[in-house]
């Protein structure tokens, strides 16, 4: 519920992963908001920690504590960023306690979805594997543009991770790549080329290509090329900071509030 100065009292599922500690501090920094709790999980050496100091800042006198239930009755918007079966509990409770959820949480497959919508029955839900504002909309941009424009203009996809990065292409360009698809009213699996080696032969008409660069500490480079004869449009995003990820996450709890339950996405958010 919110303060006596209507502030959005906010709790913070899994507080001391990097994303968790990274919105403890946006929230703490961020007017018309209140971090009101966290919870790790139980027996976790966070449990106990004030969630100041788990975020590198001075104590705010609310500990971590490991009952979710607990966090979801007390606050009126829950922040999640954790692991695929973690999110679908805690968005039981959500539905439960009829609160908002904000689900940064990757790797949902499509019964995690299903189940999600469920929840979303009487939770308010946003849910997005990719929280930066930049990249939601490129994803728009890159749909439409691939609407207005024929098969006869060749698109592919460039993306650049840190060299820690273990998965290829990046879910984010593999988004992009679907996106893409769905402007032109195909099927990214039937369309996609993720390799090239050798005598590959020539580009095939319709095609949507990928290449992969690993290298250094980049957060995520993304550049959509629209390769025509004679022309050339390209869509980039650029992100240097994982900030932007905890800064969609606080847009969209600050959207959802007083929004009827469902499962929203940022499209929803940044009204795409
Ligand atoms: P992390 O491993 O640093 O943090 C995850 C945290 O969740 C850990 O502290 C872990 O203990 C906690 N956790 C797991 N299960 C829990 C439970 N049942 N109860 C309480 N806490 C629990 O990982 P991270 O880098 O912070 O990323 C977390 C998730 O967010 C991943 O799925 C990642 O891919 C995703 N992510 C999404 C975006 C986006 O924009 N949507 C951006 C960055 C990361």
């Amino acid at each position: 519920m919110p303060d006596s100065n209507g502030r959005l009292a906010i709790g913070i599922v899994g507080c001391a992963g990097r994303m968790g500690r990274m919105l403890a501090k946006l929230v703490t920094e961020t007017r018309d908001v209140q971090l009101v709790g966290g919870t790790g999980r139980p027996g976790a050496k966070e449990v106990g920690i004030d969630l100041g100091t788990l975020a590198g800042l001075s104590a705010l006198g609310v500990a971590c504590g490991d009952d979710p239930d607990a966090l979801f009755a007390g606050a009126e918007a829950v922040l999640d960023f954790t692991a695929p079966i973690a999110s679908l509990a805690h968005a039981k409770l959500a539905a439960k306690h009829r609160k908002i959820h904000v689900i940064g949480t990757t790797g949902m497959n499509a019964d995690d979805v299903a189940a999600l919508q469920r929840s979303a029955t009487d939770a308010t839900i946003v849910m997005a594997p990719n929280m930066s504002l930049g990249v939601n909309l490129l994803l728009a941009l890159v749909e439409r543009t691939a609407r207005s424009l024929g098969a006869g203009w060749d698109i592919e996809i460039v993306e650049m991770h840190h060299r820690m990065k273990v998965d290829a292409p990046s879910g984010t360009a593999l988004g992009l790549g679907r996106a893409a698809a769905k402007g032109r009213g195909v099927d990214l699996d039937e369309v996609a080329v993720k390799t090239r080696d050798g005598v590959t032969g020539a580009r095939a008409e319709g095609t949507i290509g990928f290449a992969t660069l690993r290298g250094g500490d980049v957060v995520g480079e993304h550049r959509v090329i629209f390769a025509a004869a004679g022309e050339r449009i390209e869509l980039g995003h650029i992100a240097t900071d994982r900030a932007i990820f905890a800064r969609g996450a606080v847009r969209a709890v600050l959207w959802a509030r007083g929004k009827p339950p469902g499962l929203y996405s940022m499209k929803d958010v940044l009204g795409l």
